[in-house]
């Protein structure tokens, strides 16, 4: 295989980006029409990079159907910082209800409990992380602070289908392995946020949607850069943003809108391409195992497993010569994982769908004879 052939990437993340980005990142990589120079190496506070941030804002407004209500905001240091950011700002002294569904719930909780007050509402970690909690099995309290959930679980790939009901207490959402795969109705939430690596663009920026009256709660000694209303006084740019990132964002949500069509196109898409690979597994007489419970499985991450260790070893290798790649589990769960993002072309599922056909014909199961 060529050294410089792009292959069927089914990275977790960073994972794979739409080809017509990169070309038109490719096209305008030395410069920018206009600039003079790339987007790299221009002012961010230059008439050049304003019309980037600001269409990626509005692209993200248009793609979700986000009111007023709401501010859009680009921040970096990832999933990770916002386990952090958002007790830091939502707490105010408060405590508040953490729904535990898998390894990412479980570590903002565990991050969460550095700064205040959690309370866990809900933990699969006794059935093995496979489902979501019904509403009827969630006590939220009447004075909680917000309450926490992920909306695709990553690792274990399992994924809301309905979000809970939270009533007036705000619901804060870590979509960073789900956002754009679908439309979602954003006045259910007070917070969603998602980190770019997966669905959105490459590392370095973090997209946040809040509700304006939420972010009066940030108290004035946080600082500049972890504080809410601060960073949206500033519209993103209380310092230098990541430009680049932000700049694939803005091609991202544009090939979203106008080469896909927007969120019910690319839901149908996606449902479509994930069936292709649940259906081989759920034919399979077992050959194939899935993690999640059928209700609640994601349509972006298809962790799987096959009936021995060997086999998976042997999938994995024979996978990569056909030009496979990274279909490896998450490390802390083993197995393997077929990640589906919205830039996964159908044809590359396809592909990996008639090599799970084969794989199963010709290595059969010998422990079940
Ligand atoms: C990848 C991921 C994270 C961690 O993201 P970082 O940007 O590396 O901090 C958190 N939550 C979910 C759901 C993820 O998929």
């Amino acid at each position: 295989m060529s050294e410089t052939k792009r292959l069927f990437n089914f990275s977790a993340g960073p994972a794979v980006l739409p080809v017509p980005v990169l070309e038109k990142a490719q096209k305008d990589l030395l410069c920018l029409p206009g600039a003079g120079a790339s987007v790299m190496e221009i002012s961010h506070r230059s008439k050049e990079f304003e019309p980037i941030i600001q269409g990626a804002g509005t692209n993200i407004r248009k793609l979700l159907n986000i009111p007023d209500s709401y501010d859009v905001l680009f921040v970096q240091g990832g999933a990770l910082l916002q386990f952090a950011m958002i007790p830091m700002n939502l707490l105010t002294g408060k405590t508040a209800d953490y729904v535990v569904t898998g390894s990412w719930s479980k570590k903002a909780l565990s991050e969460a409990k550095l700064l205040g007050n959690t309370r866990t509402i809900w933990d699969g970690n006794d059935t093995g992380y496979r489902r979501k909690p019904s509403d009827d099995e969630l006590k939220i309290a009447d004075d909680s602070a917000y309450v926490y959930i992920c909306s695709n679980e990553t690792i274990e790939g399992v994924q809301y289908q309905v979000f809970p009901n939270t009533n007036t207490i705000p619901l804060v959402c870590d979509a960073s392995s789900d956002i754009f795969c679908r439309p979602i109705d954003v006045t259910k939430f007070g917070l969603i946020y998602a980190c770019a690596q997966k669905n959105l663009g490459p590392a370095g920026v973090t997209v946040i949607i809040i509700r304006r009256d939420l972010l009066e709660r940030s108290a004035h000694n946080i600082p500049s850069l972890l504080n809410y209303k601060k960073i949206s006084e500033a519209a993103s740019m209380l310092n230098t943003p990541p430009c680049f990132a932000i700049y694939i964002v803005k091609l991202v949500t544009d090939w979203l809108l106008n080469d896909i069509g927007g969120l019910d196109k690319m839901h149908a898409i996606n449902k479509e391409k994930a069936a292709l690979i649940y259906s081989v597994i759920d034919e399979s007489n077992g050959y194939y195992k899935t993690h999640a419970d059928k209700k609640f499985r994601s349509i972006m991450n298809i962790p799987f497993r096959l009936p021995s260790d060997e086999l998976d070893k042997k999938f994995l290798n024979d996978a990569k010569n056909i030009g496979l790649m990274t279909l490896a589990g998450h490390r802390s769960v083993g197995g393997l994982r077929a990640s589906i993002y919205n830039a996964m072309p159908r044809e590359g599922v396809v592909t990996l769908r008639d090599f799970m056909l084969d794989f199963a014909k010709n290595n059969p199961n010998n422990r079940l004879g």
